[in-house]
């Protein structure tokens, strides 16, 4: 008897989560549920899983963060189920490593064809041969390159050397590519918890020393911009 596939829904609406799950049971799938961001990167990096619904505003770490963080590790199927009908969402969503996009409300049956297609797929990719490895390790915005396998980045070919929050910051906004964040958002994002009682001044310091680091002029950033009065972004 085929084992049945398993499917992780991280979703923190607990009716939203069931009728998924319901569905899944009836469709002949195994689940598993995660309410909020944390719990459900933690599940999806145990790599039990064949496919991994992912809300994107979640307590705790939102969808695109977790996408980023699973994509380093995994290439577990990840469809991004959303509210929200920006097109920018999707774009960033896809941009995190997410396979596929389904927006709120959905119907069942479109979204098990779309389960059904990304796991097919994905099988087929493990069998198929010579697969760049490093292919989703790899971040990569004009001259600037960040190996997140080695934890190397390079600028036009030269290493630059990098503190962990400078990387961490570095691939953080590298992983979202054109959008703002505020300092208090990459506070959180990027420091954690210990940002939560951190000053917002540690992200300017942080942004300055990478500025330096990988910046013909920093004075004249190419990459790492100030959007005024909303934060800072990569592009
Ligand atoms: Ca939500």
């Amino acid at each position: 008897m085929e084992t049945k596939k398993k499917i992780l829904i991280v979703e923190d609406e607990k009716n939203i989560a069931d009728v998924l799950a319901v569905n899944l049971m009836l469709a002949g799938y195994a689940y598993d549920v995660a309410y909020d961001g944390e719990a459900g990167l933690e599940k999806a990096l145990s790599g039990a899983y064949d496919l991994i619904l992912l809300d994107i505003m979640l307590p705790k770490m939102n969808g695109f963060e977790v996408c980023t963080r699973v994509r380093r590790k995994l290439s577990t199927p990840i469809i991004m189920v959303t509210a929200r009908e920006d097109e920018k969402d999707k774009i960033l969503g896809l941009d995190t490593g997410a396979d596929d996009y389904v927006t709120k409300p959905f119907s069942f049956n479109e979204l098990l064809a779309r389960i059904k297609s990304n796991i097919r797929r994905s099988s087929g990719e493990l069998v198929a041969p010579e697969r760049p490895a490093e292919a989703s390790t790899m971040l990569t915005v004009r001259g600037l390159t960040i190996d997140t396998e080695r934890y190397a980045v390079e600028r036009d070919g030269n290493a630059v050397e990098l503190s962990k929050k400078e990387y961490d910051l570095l691939v953080f906004l590298a992983s979202n590519l054109g959008r703002p964040f505020s300092r208090e958002e990459l506070l959180e994002q990027v420091w954690g918890y210990e940002g939560f009682y951190g000053d917002i001044r540690t992200v300017d310091v942080t942004v300055k020393r990478l500025r330096d680091k990988l910046e013909a002029d920093p004075s004249k950033p190419e990459y790492l911009f100030t959007k005024r009065g909303v934060g800072y972004y990569l592009r």
